[in-house]
């Protein structure tokens, strides 16, 4: 099988590296790749890639991810996250190749408490979410065969993340305050890439499972109890902190404005996923846990 994967150096590019190669034959390209084009920001140039490589699967890693940023860079948002799949998507079709891509939980609009299933109304609260939405429209209309995997909460050990701030936080402050009410599932790149490769396997004999799927860790947690389980984990192994056994201090969305407004409920239900690849969705804390070990090594 010849792979061609897109964005190799994100957090889940990086990851799919190495869950890949035991695929077959991979191609694995990032923006400043030459002499095939990686850069989505140039989507007729990276879909002439593809139709060149004439891989077996295209995976793109690759996306516009800075939320924030977004609001006022919605073009290059929807170049990236929107017509540059909406391209990949029109190759992949041309040279019968399947298309792997990965979506988001904030194409919902976070009501609610319940688990999003896939088939539920989209209604994105952001310029992110829209154009993700857009993407994941684009390659469903091309007649490609597909796996759109939307995922919430994204971490790896390599880079920065939501753990290893907060305890630079904590090494520095008293006290912190930390958002009690956006519920979700920190979801490792690790676990992602893998159950990704698991997938592709699947799909390449099964042409069936061609669709949209939730793929995250298992449990639901808020970014507090997020903050305070990475807390636990480093009181437990001795890592210093300034941060007082009560110096953690719940807010609520409304109190910590940000330009970008962020779905309260990202809960996603992956019933679909599990049953139709056969797969177990691990808890969210093990994939927590383990990167805090091979990051603190305690
Ligand atoms: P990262 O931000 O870690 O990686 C994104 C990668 O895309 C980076 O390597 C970045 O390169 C690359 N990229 C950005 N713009 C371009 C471009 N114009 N051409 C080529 N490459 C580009 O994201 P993740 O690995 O976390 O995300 C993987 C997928 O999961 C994405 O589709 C994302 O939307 C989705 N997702 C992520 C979530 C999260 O919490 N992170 C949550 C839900 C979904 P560079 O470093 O050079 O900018």
């Amino acid at each position: 099988m010849k792979i061609l994967l897109l964005g190799k150096n994100g957090q889940v590019g990086w990851e799919l590296q190495r869950s890949l190669a035991p695929l077959g034959e991979l191609i694995a390209l990032d923006r400043a790749s030459n002499p095939y084009c990686g850069d989505l920001s140039r989507p007729a140039a990276v879909a002439q890639s593809v139709l060149e490589i004439k891989p077996d699967v295209v995976v793109n890693a690759a996306a516009y991810t800075a939320v924030d940023k977004a609001e006022s860079e919605a073009d290059s948002a929807r170049t990236v996250n929107a017509d540059a799949p909406a391209e990949l998507a029109r190759a992949a079709k041309l040279c019968g190749a399947w298309l792997l891509h990965y979506s988001t939980d904030y194409v919902f609009d976070g009501s609610g408490s319940v688990p999003w299933r896939e088939q539920d109304p989209v209604a994105p609260l952001n310029v992110y979410g829209r154009s993700k939405l857009a993407g994941e429209q684009a390659i469903r209309a091309s007649g490609c065969r597909h796996l759109i995997f939307r995922t919430s909460w994204v971490y790896a050990a390599r880079g920065q993340n939501f753990a290893k701030t907060m305890l630079r936080l904590a090494a520095e402050r008293e006290e912190l305050s930390v958002i009690a009410d956006q519920f979700g599932a920190p979801t490792g790149a690790e676990l992602l890439a893998d159950v990704s490769a698991h997938a592709l396997r699947h799909a390449v004999c099964h042409d069936d499972v061609s669709g949209v799927y939730h793929l995250t860790a298992g449990g639901a947690t808020s970014w507090f109890d997020y903050a305070a389980h990475v807390f636990a984990y480093a009181r437990q192994c001795g890592i210093p902190l300034k941060l007082t056994e009560t110096g953690l201090r719940p807010i609520s969305t409304e109190q910590y404005p940000t330009p970008a407004r962020r779905p309260l409920n990202s809960r996603l239900d992956t019933n679909k996923l599990r049953t139709a690849f056969g797969l177990a969705l691990p808890d969210w804390q093990s994939g927590v846990d383990r990167m805090l070990t091979e990051l603190y090594g305690r």
